[in-house]
């Protein structure tokens, strides 16, 4: 099977101008290390124009065009992001475009029913992660908000943002109660447990060994590490290696290395007691530099690395499992 496990879709704040500026925030690294804005002041509105990121805006991201950028793809894994505010906007998965049947005005506290919307047009296909924030209106209600997305509106898992809404992973009174909820669901659980180059995201509650405690205590939940830690891929390979019902995916990781990295890295992986079926291929579609495409084609080419120097290749068993058989297992889409 060939599984994306990391996707978005629709808009993440109602106002246009917004989106336009978070995600020239979030990029500008990006953009600065491939020489195309300048990397010693802030760039200029004509200098973020020439770059290519205008304010033309983001193209559509609906159900059709996931579909169209994913040729090939058995399931595709769509992410909620749960309701936040950040400067004063409150931001979230929303369609501002009005191409779900969502009903009522856009807003990002709709952000599981527009997912559930998403998943109804090929459910063969779309695989909808809910997802909750503890922060918003307290743990309490953010239970009852994943248990009505799971049972009502059918969704398949839970995503979650601490360092992007201010809480640990580690916390028992906001974190905890939603973990024992998942795992009594038996959904499974991926959570941003990596870095992010938004400035007022906190790295202190970002790092992968923040999942201790949810490891220890949900002995069941399955908890996927999302983009395979970054920057702490140690970190996250050791959380693997000690917690049996932890896995992780690639994405973001994928998109910044090399081939010869990546293979060095699957080498590096079993090394370090990480078997690679707890890895999952997944590509932070429709993020900059996240193709779809591409970035199988990057996985595959692992062994040509090999070959070049003599190495053993990496067997193509495993690298359908990363591609997607894993991911199923876990899910429970496959036996074995
Ligand atoms: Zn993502």
């Amino acid at each position: 099977m060939l599984i994306d496990a990391h996707t978005h879709i629709l808009s993440l704040a109602e106002d246009a101008e917004f989106t336009t500026e978070y995600g020239r925030e979030g990029s500008l690294c990006i953009y600065r290390s491939h020489g195309s804005l300048p990397a010693h002041r802030m760039p200029t509105e004509s200098e973020w124009e020439d770059s290519g990121y205008g304010r033309s805006g983001f193209p559509v991201i609906g159900p059709v065009e996931s579909l169209r950028d994913h040729p090939g793809f058995d399931k595709i894994v769509i992410l909620a992001v749960s309701p936040q505010f950040l400067d004063g906007e409150l931001i979230g998965t929303v369609d501002s475009y009005g191409i779900t049947d969502v009903p009522g005005p856009p807003s990002p506290e709709k952000c599981n029913d527009y997912i559930a919307a998403v998943v109804r047009t090929r459910p063969e296909v779309f695989i909808g992660y809910a997802s909750v924030n503890p922060n918003y209106r307290g743990p309490k209600a953010a239970v009852r908000e994943l248990e009505r997305a799971i049972t009502e509106l059918g969704l398949h898992g839970l995503k979650l943002y601490p360092m992007y809404q201010d809480w640990s992973p580690a916390d028992p009174v906001l974190a905890f109660p939603i973990f024992e909820k998942a795992e009594e669901l038996g959904i499974p659980v991926m959570v941003h447990q990596a870095g992010s180059t938004r400035i007022d995201a906190r790295m202190e509650y970002a790092r992968p060994a923040l999942l201790d405690a949810a490891g220890r205590h949900f002995r069941d939940l399955r908890l996927t590490i999302a983009h395979l830690g970054l920057p702490w891929v140690d970190e996250a390979l050791f959380m693997l290696t000690k917690h049996p019902n932890f896995f992780a995916e690639l994405s973001y990781y994928i998109a910044t290395v090399t081939t010869e990295e990546l293979f060095r890295f699957l080498i590096h992986a079993q090394q370090s007691f990480v078997p690679l079926e707890k890895l999952f291929f997944g590509t932070d579609y429709p993020g900059f530099l996240y193709d779809p495409i591409l970035l199988r084609d990057k996985l595959l080419a692992v062994n040509e690395h090999a070959e070049r120097v003599g190495a053993p290749p990496i067997p193509r068993e495993k690298l359908d499992g990363l591609l997607g058989d894993n991911y199923a297992r876990m899910f429970g889409l496959l036996d074995r």
